[in-house]
């Protein structure tokens, strides 16, 4: 009898499928990278702003890029939110998108949110108007101020308000806002058309030292619930957030790593400045 069971145990065992075979079948596809860009090249005239530029960032990172002036930072983002053209190869999202095929109202429908270096609100609307403007307008499309707001459009513009540090602003017309405040009123513009990847270029430029320390903070924040990439001049800044670097030079990446591994890389001290510096400066 005990040898039958066995038998049975045995026949039962072999008619098991493979545990590892299971795994593999029901484990998904890995996720392709959010950004993907391979070989961009973007050429002004003769001049050749980026040069084979490789560049991945994946779905919920922080990414910071800096370089010295000129190093095509900006140019990388026009790319990526359809502003330039790329001369040369490719600029992908989730995989299968093709953003160079693409307008820019398409892009920012597709999710991808940009913030340009100097803000850009509406000075004569309040705090609170210019997020409800941002938020109606289907990205990209401007709407009227005219429909009027559901109880959950109310409540989002309040809870951006909050998370932008601006809730209890929200009557304060945009032109009299501080810099930092329209920062982060047009951060908050971007929250309200829901992008998936925000594209942020020197959001702390001309910022006082407390404003930048709150910026990191709200960075940080939305990072846990977006991805982000911020150009970045200022070090101490990019510190505080404590992510990975990617360093840009001349039209391409010199090198990628967390903060401690590009302060330490040569390449990366020599281009600052063009000398051996650390690029705290
Ligand atoms: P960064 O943001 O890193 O300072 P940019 O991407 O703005 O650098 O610029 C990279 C290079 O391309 C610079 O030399 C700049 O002068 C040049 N450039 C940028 N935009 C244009 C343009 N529209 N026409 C001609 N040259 C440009
Ligand atoms: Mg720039």
């Amino acid at each position: 009898m005990a040898d039958i069971g066995r038998l049975k145990t045995a026949a039962v065992r072999a008619e098991e499928p493979d545990a590892a075979a299971v795994a593999s079948a029901i484990r998904p596809a890995p996720e392709p990278p959010l950004v993907f860009v391979e070989s961009l090249e973007v050429r002004f005239g003769g001049f050749r702003a980026l040069r084979g530029v490789d560049f991945t960032l994946r779905r919920g990172e922080l990414r910071f890029l800096i370089g010295p002036n000129g190093a095509g930072k900006t140019t990388l983002l026009d790319v990526l939110c359809g502003k330039t053209r790329p001369s040369a190869g490719r600029v992908r999202f989730k995989g299968a998108i093709d953003l160079a095929k693409l307008q820019e109202h398409e892009i920012a429908a597709l999710g991808i949110g940009r913030k340009f270096q100097s803000p850009s609100i509406f000075a004569e609307l309040t705090v609170w108007e210019n997020i409800e403007i941002a938020l109606k307008q289907p990205r990209g499309v401007r709407h009227a101020l005219s429909a009027r707001l559901s109880a959950e459009q109310r409540d989002r513009i309040a809870r951006i308000l909050e998370r932008v540090g601006l809730a209890d602003k929200p009557r304060v017309r945009g032109g009299t806002l501080s810099h930092g405040e329209k920062q982060w009123l047009e951060i908050g513009m971007l929250l309200a058309q829901d992008p998936e990847l925000l594209l942020l270029d020197e959001p702390v430029a001309g910022m006082t030292d407390a404003e930048t320390e709150r910026t990191a903070e709200l960075l940080r924040d939305i990072a846990t619930d977006h991805t982000v990439l911020v150009v970045e001049h200022d070090m101490a800044f990019v510190r505080a957030c404590a992510q990975t670097v990617t360093v840009m030079h001349e039209g391409a990446v010199l090198c990628e790593g967390s903060v401690a591994d590009v302060q330490n890389d040569e390449r990366v001290a020599e281009v600052y400045l063009g000398r051996r510096a650390d690029p705290h400066a």
